[in-house]
């Protein structure tokens, strides 16, 4: 068991969605996916008790941490130096990831084992800092990064899938039983890693636009193009770029909803 997560020290408070990794060969296998180095610029969301703070400070040298938690707070202070370990008090959410990005060009690495009630927004948060990040290693609820890795066709494919794909190359790593976390969640759990795609892969013009279509397309997964677009482009606009209006959203591809969002 990791040191710092002994039960006993901290009561894990459920708000703040708290399960904290206890399994150390999960923990290793965390680590060695993300292979930290020193010196690279890298934050961790919501370190909690430290399981993944104290190898990641060991092998970089230096961790950002943003933490919620007063309490946690307290406890990382007297735990590390402040040389070894930078403490954004607050809200991941309204965090703002270009501050960690001092250069131009200072990609970040960004590591979480995210609480759950919060994972979507904070996905959609982090992937409006896309162009400043490395890359990102994430422990979700598993059926959550299912939706994130979903190909176009299958039942999973949804507006998560689409928006986060617009702007990174997806990879589910392995997943974590319940048992690996103290307390023990009721689901599984998985790693997944996102890389942030080379600029200009994808390029909707007016990408608020972009959002809304993918929004629309996805808000019945029952019904047609036809219908969830129709505020967007109709019947005809939709044929004549090669889509049938009869299919539904969950057939079209990233570069597909590109191309109809470009064509308004
Ligand atoms: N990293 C630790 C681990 O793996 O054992 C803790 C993970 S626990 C699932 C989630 C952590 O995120 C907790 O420390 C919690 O206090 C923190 N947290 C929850 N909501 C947060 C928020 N909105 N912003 C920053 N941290 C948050």
């Amino acid at each position: 068991m990791n040191f710092d997560a002994r039960p006993g020290a901290h009561i894990a408070r459920r708000r703040f969605g708290q399960n904290f990794l206890i399994a150390t060969g999960i923990i290793e296998r965390i680590i060695a996916s993300i292979q930290p180095r020193p010196g690279e610029n890298v934050v961790e969301i919501g370190p909690g008790l430290g399981a993944l703070t104290r190898p990641l400070i060991e092998q970089t040298g230096h961790l950002h941490v943003i933490e919620i938690d007063r309490d946690l707070i307290a406890r990382l202070r007297e735990r590390y130096a402040p040389e070894c370990l930078t403490i954004h008090e607050g809200d991941a959410l309204k965090f703002d990831f270009a501050a960690l990005c001092k250069e131009e060009n200072a990609s970040l690495r960004v590591v979480g084992n995210l609480p759950y009630n919060i994972s979507t927004p904070l996905l959609f948060h982090l992937a409006g800092f896309a162009s400043r990040l490395r890359d990102g290693h994430f422990m979700l609820q598993k059926e959550v990064v299912a939706r994130m890795v979903a190909a176009a066709g299958t039942s999973e494919y949804g507006r998560l899938s689409v928006m986060l794909q617009y702007r990174f190359h997806m990879e589910r790593l392995f997943d974590v039983p319940p048992g690996a976390f103290h307390p023990a969640p009721k689901v599984t759990s998985s790693i997944v890693r996102m890389t942030p795609l080379p600029a200009g892969t994808y390029e909707a013009r007016d990408e608020t636009r972009f959002s809304r279509i993918v929004a629309a397309a996805f808000s019945q997964r029952r019904k047609t193009l036809r219908n969830t677009l129709r505020d967007f482009l109709d019947e005809s606009a939709l044929k004549a770029l090669g889509f049938d209006p009869g299919l539904r959203g969950e057939r079209l591809s990233v570069a597909d909803f590109v191309t109809i969002a470009n064509a308004g």
